[in-house]
């Protein structure tokens, strides 16, 4: 019997979304012949409150996902009370899609790089395997207590349900929700690091824009 496709999730405030996080994970879907789902947080644990409330920033992942299918929104997070843990995300998917099939978490490398300070972080390998998407900016070394623990999980190529962490090379898209931000802020359009759809309806990006401007 042929292994069953794994399904893998980014998760992100997604404040905006932008061409990193959709690029990352499309090529994430393509590598690892993935179903990919977008995870946008309610209440991000780690991080100052969005700039965009929640509405905001699903009606912006909805219009930047239009036009294909491979990469999906999936909204389980925004329907729970309090922190959104990526722990229970990873539960909850887990109890839907069975014990066998591959569940993969994506995470930048920088993510990757702070993963011991997530609730329950060991957990997370009992769930899903890790998928660490290559971002520039930096050299994001592992601290030694998580270069300890990933130490022999490491591998080329997935087997099994969970408890990997497997590298996944992707084009290098130097772009960041911050910066998206702080050029609406200054008055700026920052077309071609989002996608045209997300521009097509003005509303989509208010929340961006300063209203002194
Ligand atoms: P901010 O600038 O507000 O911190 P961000 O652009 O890093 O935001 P997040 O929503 O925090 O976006 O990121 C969600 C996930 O996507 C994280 O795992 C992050 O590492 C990853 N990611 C974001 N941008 C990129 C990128 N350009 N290339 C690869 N991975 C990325």
């Amino acid at each position: 019997m042929n292994a069953p496709r794994p399904l893998a999730i980014l998760g992100g405030t997604f404040d905006p979304i932008h061409n990193g996080h959709l690029r990352g994970a499309w090529e994430a879907a393509e590598a690892l012949d993935a179903e990919v789902r977008m995870v946008p947080a309610r209440t991000p644990p780690h991080r100052p409150p969005p700039m965009a409330d929640v509405a905001g920033r699903v009606a912006l992942l909805r219009a930047a996902l239009a036009g294909q299918d491979r990469l999906v929104l999936d909204t389980r997070e925004l329907d729970r009370d309090g922190p959104s843990y990526t722990v229970d995300t990873l539960a909850s998917l887990r109890a839907e899609i069975g014990p066998d099939r591959p569940l993969v978490l994506l995470v930048g490398a920088d993510a990757f790089a702070g993963l011991a300070s997530w609730h329950l972080w060991q957990d997370l390998f009992g769930l899903a395997h890790i998928g660490v998407l290559t971002r520039p900016g930096g050299h994001h070394a592992l601290p030694a207590e998580l270069a300890a623990f990933v130490e022999g999980r490491r591998t080329p190529r997935l087997h099994g349900p969970a408890g990997q962490v497997i590298d996944i090379s992707i084009t290098p898209l130097d772009i960041a929700a911050t910066a998206i931000r702080e050029a609406f802020a200054a008055g700026y359009e920052p077309r071609f690091l989002m996608p045209e759809t997300c521009f097509a309806d003005p509303a989509l990006l208010a929340p961006y824009r300063s209203p002194d401007l």
